[in-house]
């Protein structure tokens, strides 16, 4: 069986760090010139770092390219995309990040030498992916987990600061680092080869 894998990038193919020292928490402190602490476990930075509004837009208008651009990526990421491409599954990537960011995204994904098949920027990804018959999500965002598992689709939840309090369910599994991606992948063909054997 041959998969289209549903894939987001930050947090997913890029390492966002330490949960106690991120990324974010990093580079905000960095803008703001002061020691920002995670307050919430939420994906909106403002919330989550207790930014106000003034702080979250200066930083995105003035440090989130450079934090796009110098993202690294997450360890086997690469090779483990490059094997799964060559077993012939589609590779489908959802990102929410701003359309303007795309030939930022395409030249970080080739400088990184992460093969994709497609690369869509979508907020609300469970109807895309339902479009693209996409079998498996692999994400790290709570609420694009909940909703792409309520449109039927199962998703691998990547451990992150923002998804600490966040319960799977039998639809959505945590996962660490992309060789236990690997590993969610093979037991999902493999469930899935037993099912059509047995029916
Ligand atoms: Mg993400």
């Amino acid at each position: 069986m041959k998969l289209n894998l549903g894939i987001d990038i930050d947090g997913v193919l890029t390492d966002e760090g330490p949960h106690t020292d991120s990324v974010w928490q990093k580079n905000i402190s960095s803008y703001l010139d002061r020691k920002v602490e995670l307050q919430e476990f939420t994906y909106n930075l403002q919330q989550a770092f207790g930014l106000t509004e003034d702080e979250l837009i200066g930083f995105i208008e003035k440090k989130l390219p450079d934090v796009y651009k110098n993202a690294v990526p997450a360890a086997e990421a690469a090779s483990t995309l490059l094997n799964l491409k060559e077993q012939g599954h589609k590779l489908i990537l959802i990102t929410a990040r701003d359309k303007k960011f795309r030939h930022l995204t395409e030249n970080w994904l080739a400088e990184n030498k992460i093969p994709y098949h497609e690369l869509y920027h979508e907020h609300d990804k469970a109807p895309l992916a339902l479009t693209k018959n996409i079998d498996l999500f692999i994400d790290d965002n709570k609420e694009n987990a909940l909703s792409l598992a309520a449109a039927g689709i199962p998703v691998l939840l990547v451990n992150q600061y923002h998804n600490f309090d966040f319960k799977t369910t039998a639809k959505i599994k945590r996962v660490n680092n992309w060789s236990e991606i690997t590993k969610q992948i093979e037991l999902f063909l493999a469930e899935y080869t037993m099912s059509g054997k047995l029916s």
